[in-house]
């Protein structure tokens, strides 16, 4: 299997009570066993095989932005890759940034090559993703890797991380609690590139009957209660309403959405808080099992991306 959902045993504990109905999916410790597992075979491909490496690419000085590709950089350490990061300033012209690419895409030490979005306005980002070669495409956005999605060739796709790592939560859920995806009624809420179609050809890999919803579907909440599995990836605050879930469904919340939250932080600044595209208090009494936000497919982002990266490096030494 292509995807990195071999996880052993993993079903026993990614479940945990939440107090309510529904059993909350940890995606902290799904990570964490996802992580172990590509430490434990890049350690037993030292002195074989080529160590896998990663390169990760941010220009200018986006906070969040440098916020997450210290934390890639940092994970691939930790499991043992060998792992480059290039901070290059704000004014790097395309060109450059595309002789870099064609620079790691030539080098056999790196294996996944991940360019931070968004770029400076200046630079065009279809252009430069595009020119990451389909082999060290760690992100999964290069249309040769979402073709082979599309056409349903999991052995060689580079899956995107977000929608690779939701899979994995959703199938070890799933066997948990004794549900097959095969057959069973699937939702997408959303449809961009980067995660609900990718999400949407997943689940349909799975044998699920899946549909998938956006900005112009009708009666949304109709076509979410339907749904024995529900994927929302949305970026609205808890749009997705408690009442709308079919009682035992699966939800996965994609939605990272910060929010006011109450009173102000020790330097006087108002407070804010993470929470998802689905109202969790009110979906905790009817869904079988639920994602948090934070904490439930989150983590398993940065996961997927190294689970990527190894592949790629096998894929590379097949
Ligand atoms: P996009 O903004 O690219 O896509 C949002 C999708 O939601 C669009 O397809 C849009 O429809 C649809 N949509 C918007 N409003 C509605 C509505 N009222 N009813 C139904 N559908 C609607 O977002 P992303 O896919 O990039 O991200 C989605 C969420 O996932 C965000 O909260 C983001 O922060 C989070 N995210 C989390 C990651 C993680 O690591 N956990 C990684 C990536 C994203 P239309 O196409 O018609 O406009």
């Amino acid at each position: 299997m292509a995807l990195a959902t071999d996880a052993a045993g993993l079903e026993k504990n990614i479940l945990r009570p939440s107090g309510e109905k529904a059993l909350l999916i940890d995606g902290k410790i799904a990570s964490e066993v996802v992580l172990a597992e590509v430490a434990a075979e890049t350690a037993a491909r030292a002195g074989k095989k080529s160590q896998p490496g990663l390169a990760v690419i941010l220009v200018g000085e986006n906070p969040a932005s440098q916020v997450y590709v210290r934390s890639k950089s940092k994970a691939a350490k930790t499991v043992g890759f060998h792992s480059v990061q290039y901070d290059l300033p704000e004014a790097t012209s395309e060109d450059e940034l595309l002789k870099l690419i064609d620079q790691l895409n030539a080098d056999p030490k790196i294996h996944g090559i991940l360019v931070q979005l968004p770029l400076p306005p200046a630079i065009n980002s279809t252009r430069v993703l595009e020119r990451v070669s389909p082999l060290k495409d760690v992100d999964g956005f290069h249309p040769f890797n979402a073709g082979l999605l599309s056409i349903g060739d999991l052995d060689r796709a580079l899956v995107p991380c977000t929608p690779a790592g939701s899979l994995v939560l959703l199938e070890k859920a799933a066997k948990a609690l004794g549900v097959s995806l095969a057959g069973a009624d699937a939702v997408v809420v959303g449809r961009s590139n980067i995660v609900g179609k990718p999400m949407a050809q997943l689940l349909l890999s799975r044998n699920a009957t899946v549909t998938v919803a956006h900005s112009r579907s009708r009666d949304l909440p109709a076509i979410v209660g339907r749904a024995d599995i529900v994927v929302a990836a949305v970026g609205r605050p808890e749009m997705v309403l408690g009442e709308w879930i079919k009682p035992g469904a699966i939800v996965i919340d994609v939605g990272i959405n910060r929010v006011p939250g109450e009173g102000v932080d020790a330097q006087g600044r108002p407070k804010s808080r993470l929470v998802g595209d689905v109202a969790f208090k009110a979906a905790l009494s009817r869904a079988g099992a639920i994602t948090p936000v934070p904490g439930g497919v989150g983590p398993m982002t940065i996961a997927m991306l190294m689970a990527n990266t190894l592949r790629a490096a096998k894929l590379a030494s097949a």
